[in-house]
Order: structure tokens, then sequence, then C-alpha cells
């Protein structure tokens, strides 16, 4: 059963009775609580966009007592997960590629020369990263689920191939660094994913995961309201417990900061309505005056990104 079933049907039932995840993902400790209850789910075609406004709409959400990792139970299934993401298409991502580029330069400056280092961007969606670091001199190229997004960046001549990273691990290739820019919360297993990383590093090479941060103060001020959890967010980590599991695949960790996100004007106003509906009527005065294309630089300290070495 997927969870925006599980959401739809438990969605009103008073009390609600969720079935209990038997242990912590993170650190196998059974000190379970629910910490969000369901939520009724989003139209289900655009669930799994990453540009969804399905904000505040999911699953059960659980925290773990021992190490704080949250967690949504229960999982959908990995077939339907699988072809989910092989089958999305998202024209709107389209519409915001100048501030994705915007997004992906500053980011860039995290990974420090290019020097011809070999990279992987992982869930490159339509290349628009494996393009920008190529620009500045990496032998870039990325994996990525959704066939229409590997079309897309076809077209722009990057070399984005539609595999998971498993399968990408199997061929026997190393890159110098990784990259998963907020990809790891949709993640059904990122253990195994990231085991899979380390196997496509050289030993001393760097990765680079950026999520959104349940730790953050944005986060815990909001609680239910957080409009991150959203029912293709699967796990929400902190810069606690990210740590906690590259530690366990084979990483240490080198930095941890905030991550920060330009949109235009439209897109940012419009997320925000989606997010609090009570804002709508104010959230659409301020569209009627600001330029909708206006690059709008978002950093609220809940997305990060935290940077490792493969040891
Ligand atoms: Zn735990």
């Amino acid at each position: 059963m997927d969870t925006a079933t599980v959401a739809r049907a438990l969605a009103g039932s008073s009390p609600p009775a969720y079935p209990r995840p038997p242990n912590c993902y993170l650190c196998g400790s059974e000190k379970m609580a629910l910490r969000f209850a369901a939520r009724a789910g989003p139209t289900p075609d655009r669930m799994f966009c990453c540009t969804s406004f399905g904000h505040r709409a999911h699953g059960p959400i659980w925290g773990c007592g021992s190490c704080g990792l949250l967690f949504q139970w229960p999982l959908p299934e990995t077939t339907a997960l699988l072809a989910a993401y092989g089958a999305v298409e998202d024209p709107l991502y389209l519409a915001e590629k100048e501030n994705r580029y915007l997004t992906f330069r500053k980011a860039l400056g995290l990974l420090g020369p290019a020097a011809g280092r070999r990279l992987l961007d992982v869930g490159a969606y339509c290349g628009y990263f494996v393009d920008v670091a190529r620009e500045a001199g990496f032998d870039a190229e990325g994996i990525e689920l959704s066939r229409w997004a590997v079309g897309q960046a076809r077209q722009l001549g990057l070399s984005v191939r539609n595999e998971s990273i498993e399968e990408r691990a199997r061929t026997g290739v190393r890159y110098d660094v990784i990259t998963m820019w907020d990809v790891i919360e949709h993640l059904r297993d990122p253990r195994r994913e990231l085991e899979a990383c380390s196997r496509l590093l050289r030993p001393g090479g760097r990765l680079h995961v950026s999520t959104v941060d349940a730790g953050s103060l944005v986060a815990r001020f909001l609680g239910k309201r957080w409009p991150w959890l959203m029912d293709m967010h699967l796990v929400y980590f902190d810069r606690a417990t990210l740590p906690v599991l590259l530690a366990q695949t084979g990483f240490r960790v080198l930095s941890r900061r905030t991550y920060t996100h330009t949109v235009s004007a439209e897109y940012l106003t419009s997320k925000l309505a989606a997010s609090f509906p009570p804002l709508s009527s104010l959230l659409g005065a301020l569209r009627r005056v600001v330029p909708a294309r206006l690059p709008v630089p978002v950093n609220l300290g809940d997305n990060m990104v935290v940077s490792a070495e493969r040891i």
C-alpha cells in the first residue's frame, strides 16, 4: 500500500491506528513515536514531481526516540516507487531553468577546483547540474530515473543515463566526486544507495548531499506546518542523523552548511500559497506588483548540504 493511500484512508479516522514501524531505520531502536499524523494527499499524478505542490500531505511520520530520525511508515513498495519516478514528467521545472542554474552555480563553489575531475550527479533530473559542472571543467555525467527528464538532458547534449545508482555501481567505474541534490529524502533505502555511492567513489573522493533539515529552527518552529513534510519525502535527516548514516556507509563528514535555492518570485509565491492557504490573498496581491521572473535566493536554514570524504 502506498503512503498516499494510507493518508487518504486514514484521514478523518479517529483515533488513527497506524501500523507501527518495527524499529528505527538508522539506529535500530524500538523507541518509535508517531510525530505527524497522516494528512490527505495531493493529486497523485504530480505527487512525485520535483515541483510538486503537495506540501504537508503525507503518510504517518514517525520519530526515533534514540537518534531523532524522522521517517514515513509504511513506505511505498519499491516497484511502485520506481515506476512512479520513471514516469515523472514535469514541464514546470523547465520554466525554472534559469533559477536552477543560479542555484547550481552557487552550489558548485562547494566542490573545489574542477581540474578535469570525474563527477557523477545522482538524480540529475534534466541535467542542469551536469551542465553547470561541465562548464566549470568537470568531466560530468548524471543518472536519472525519469525517462522524460533524461530526454530533456540529452536534448542539451549532456551525458545523463536512465540508470539507478546500483546499476551504475555494477559497471565498476570510479568517480572523484558524487553529488546528490535534494534526492536522499526521496529514497526508500538511503543506506543502500549511499553504499553504492561508496563503491562508485575512489578512496578520498567526495560526496555532497543536500536535503531538508528536520532539526532546523524553522522545521521545529513550524512543526506539522513545515512545508517539506510531503508524501514524496520518505526520510527526514538533520545535521546529526545524516552524518550517522554517512559513517555507516564508509564516509567521513567534512562540513555541514545551509543550502540556498534560487527560485522565481512567481514560483515562490505559488509554493507559499500552496503551503499556507490563509496567505493566498496576500501572496496574490504581492504577485501583482513583483516581476514574475525575479530571481529570489531562499535560505531559511531548513535545507542543508553535507560534504563527506570516502574513507
Ligand atoms: Zn534511531
